[in-house]
């Protein structure tokens, strides 16, 4: 029988031991050159509410409630949703609104959303990027807003922080690639960078991007310049 005080059986555990530790100390060192971890998300249609609009809709002085965070520190998915009517009276129920609260009401939609609504050439845009959007009927439980504007399909970008932007070595507004493996394989050409202090890496399409590329059946994700 082998005892643990065989020199033998010390000497292949101490090896055994050295090597795991200089191999994880290997591992560690590689993956600060690595790049920082990507997760790319779907952004289903929604909506962004001002003060004045969730005072209308929802009643004077309430709050959105929080129904589950988003993966942007501070923003969540509320309980509230509202309905949409298009240009052609047809609506779509049961829209989300993300919170938190913002300075303009804007509706983000995938490109088949819009034209289930009547919406033919909606504007790509970044977010909060509404001037000259159209507009649409937003009907909630307590009453109705007429938006002149806000409506947009929304741009597909990459939210990250100073140093991941300097990682990549990008500046806020550049465009990246975006890369997604798997049986559908795409690469989206213009991924706008949107750099903020408190963001961490992540890339936001809509459904209908998502869709195209079968995102959901694929871990096979780069983002490049
Ligand atoms: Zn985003």
């Amino acid at each position: 029988m082998v005892s643990a005080t065989n020199p033998a059986s010390i000497d292949r555990s101490t090896v055994e031991r050295i090597v795991r530790q200089v191999a994880l100390e290997y591992l560690g060192r590689d993956s600060q050159s690595k790049a920082p971890e990507l997760v790319v998300q779907t952004s289903s249609r929604h909506m962004h509410v001002c003060r004045e609009d969730m005072d209308v809709l929802f009643g004077p002085g309430t709050e959105l409630t929080f129904d589950r965070p988003l993966f942007q520190e501070g923003n969540f998915a509320a309980k509230e949703m509202v309905t949409i009517v298009g240009p052609r009276s047809r609506i779509i129920s049961n829209l989300r609104i993300l919170g938190p609260m913002r300075k303009q009401s804007q509706v983000e939609l995938a490109f088949t959303d819009a034209i289930m609504l009547g919406f033919n050439d909606l504007p790509v845009r970044l977010s909060g990027n509404i001037k000259g959007t159209p507009g649409a009927v937003i009907i909630g439980p307590k009453g109705v807003v007429e938006l002149k504007e806000g409506v947009i399909r929304a741009a597909i970008h990459a939210h990250m922080n100073p140093a991941e932007a300097a990682y990549f070595g990008v500046k806020q507004g550049d465009m990246m690639k975006l890369r997604i493996g798997g049986p559908s394989s795409v690469t989206f050409n213009n991924v706008h960078v949107r750099i903020d202090a408190t963001s961490r890496l992540n890339v936001h399409m809509d459904t209908d991007e998502a869709n195209a590329c079968g995102l959901h059946l694929t871990k096979d994700v780069e983002l490049f310049k």
